[in-house]
């Protein structure tokens, strides 16, 4: 799905309130071929091309350790995106759905999220493939692989797990 602004049959629009972006902390920028949304890909590919994720400083100190990463959770902000469509039609079909039941860019506070395969990591520059965004896009946070991640303590009775 690629918007610019108008509204679809269906949709439907909310009165948001004045954003305060200020409280994030933009900690970098990343670079990509696509500087149009027509061109992006709705969800990045493992075998994308190499996009860079630039951090500023002073964040960079905080790289150590993710190289032994096969994969990073890469977190930006969608920040060319209209915010208020509580629902909303994907297929510009006059079908609609909740934008919590959808992965659209266009959402109160526009996180983007993608697990990217690591292929290196040079100063303050990662380079990843498997995004989907805006050449410029800002960078929130990065995370390894949460599926590689191994636990510093023991689990302990309450926590969370998946399986029997
Ligand atoms: N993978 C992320 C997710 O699932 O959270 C984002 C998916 S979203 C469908 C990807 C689309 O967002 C792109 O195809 C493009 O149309 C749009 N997009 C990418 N970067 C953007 C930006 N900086 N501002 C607004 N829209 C953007």
């Amino acid at each position: 799905m690629v918007r610019l602004n108008e509204i679809r049959p269906g949709e439907v629009a909310v009165e948001t309130p004045e954003p305060s972006d200020a409280a994030l902390v933009f900690i970098g920028r990343i670079r990509t071929p696509w500087t149009d949304r027509l061109a992006c890909p709705r969800q990045g590919r493992q075998d994308g091309p190499v996009c860079r994720i630039e951090l500023f400083e002073p964040w960079s100190a905080g790289l150590d350790g993710l190289a032994q990463y096969g994969a990073v959770e890469v977190l930006y902000w969608l920040d060319r995106s209209r915010r208020d469509l509580i629902r909303q039609s994907p297929r510009s079909d006059g079908t609609t759905r909740g934008v919590f039941s959808l992965r659209s860019p266009v959402r109160p506070n526009p996180i983007g999220t993608s697990l990217a395969k690591l292929v290196a990591i040079e100063g303050a520059t990662v380079l990843v493939r498997g995004l989907d965004c805006l050449d410029g896009t800002p960078l929130i946070d990065l995370k390894p692989d949460r599926c590689a991640f191994t636990p510093l303590a023991p689990p302990q009775p309450g926590d969370f797990q998946v399986g029997p």
